[in-house]
């Protein structure tokens, strides 16, 4: 192993002592030391210079457990900014985020049937806008795009919805805006904002989040950290095949996938081809007008046709998750994405079905919950970009 230099040794170390501080509201020097198992004089020096930086502030007293009582120390949350993308089906969202993920501005366009060359320009749309903003300083950008995605060269491989092939969208955007750029696919994206800001704050360090919307993709964290796999396509539940014989084909080229079975738009077609020949549904008669929006509200009203449709496919996803379970024993499990307005039945219907198809043991101890950001957790989750490089906040 090559031996670290000084310069690597201090920023580790800064980073270890910035990660404490971002993970509690306030902690004195001792506390992080103890944490960090840096000595009290590391931490002290390193704590002048973030302080010097304008990141952190001393905030009060804390109590004292014999002795002098400490001083508290905390995040300066609005002392920088990011930016998240979320590269939704229907519409892209930008966001500014500060440090404590709380969002200050946004600006959202409509999406409709785009080529490759007209997504990238709403992109640098979006980024135009949340650049020319008065919030400042904004120290980087985080996308979270559909596809196939490797994060460390920012290259987004394959993204089908979009019309992106091997498209350096990193590169692209570091060189309009001038400030670092990470790419995230939108499932990942997910998960790390639910790790950091969301279900998954406060949790076991190890959590899957499962996206639910167009498609349906999962992220995976392990220790804290994202687990992309070897080629950046871990989580991909999406196209498991859960209809081994005689399945709908997939626009993936495939037969039975899973997101042809569980995902917003196979619950849209499936009520849709049923409601052509049910007559006592509270789902519009109109086939076109069957829309997610539509099912949604047949359902709350308790429609039967809608249940049927909506729980048969929280079925699939258990299935799935199932199989996510057995290999990978986390006990986290959390839902987000459009899907998650189905709430609790559907809830049900994926816990039940998990529990049946895995192993009694590791499914009893799986707490499978709906995610804490609502629409926010892509924005937010490629906001959190620096949880994975922090030095981007000190190039002031
Ligand atoms: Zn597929």
């Amino acid at each position: 192993m090559k031996k670290a230099t000084q310069q690597q040794i201090k920023e580790h170390n800064r980073n270890l002592v910035l990660k404490t501080l971002l993970e509690h509201d306030t902690i004195s020097r001792a506390d992080i030391a103890r944490s960090t198992r840096l000595t009290r004089t590391t931490v002290s020096d390193i704590v002048n210079d973030l302080i010097e930086e304008g990141l952190i502030e001393e905030r009060g007293i804390g109590s004292s457990s014999g002795g002098k009582s400490p001083i508290l120390l905390g995040v300066m949350e609005d002392s920088r900014y990011l930016i998240g993308l979320d590269l939704a089906q229907n519409q892209f969202s930008g966001a500014i985020v500060n440090l404590g993920g709380e969002i200050r501005e946004t600006v959202n366009l409509p999406v409709n049937d785009v080529d490759g060359q007209t997504a990238l320009g709403l992109v640098y749309e979006i980024l135009d806008r949340l650049m020319d903003s008065e919030i400042r300083p904004l120290v980087g950008i985080g996308v979270g795009t559909p596809g196939l995605v490797n994060t460390s060269s920012g290259v987004v491989v394959n993204a089908v919805n979009l019309d992106w092939k091997d498209l350096p969208l990193a590169s692209l955007l570091e060189a309009r805006y001038r400030i670092p750029v990470r790419v995230l696919n939108d499932s990942q994206a997910a998960a790390m904002g639910e790790y950091t800001y969301g279900a998954g704050r406060d949790q076991d360090t190890n959590l899957i989040v499962v996206n639910a919307r167009h498609g349906i993709g999962a992220g995976v964290l392990i220790d804290g950290r994202l687990f992309q796999g070897d080629g950046g396509g871990a989580g991909e539940i999406g196209h498991v095949v859960v209809v081994p014989e005689g399945g709908i084909q997939c626009r993936c080229g495939n037969y039975g996938c899973l997101e042809t079975v569980a995902s917003a738009q196979a619950i849209v077609n499936r009520a849709r081809s049923l409601a052509a020949d049910t007559t006592e549904t509270l789902l519009p008669k109109d086939q076109r007008a069957i829309s997610l929006d539509a099912i949604v509200d047949a359902f709350s009203a308790g429609d039967p046709l809608a249940t049927q449709v909506v729980l048969a496919a929280g079925r699939y996803m258990g299935l799935a998750l199932s199989s996510l379970v057995g290999i990978l024993n986390i006990h986290n499990i959390v839902l987000t994405g459009e899907l998650t307005r189905f709430g609790v039945p559907w809830l049900e219907a994926i816990q039940a079905s998990m529990s049946r198809s895995t192993l009694f043991g590791l499914a009893e101890a799986t707490r499978v919950s709906i995610g804490e950001l609502h629409g926010n957790a892509i924005l937010l989750g490629a906001s959190a970009l620096i949880w994975t490089n922090y030095s981007m906040l000190f190039n002031q």
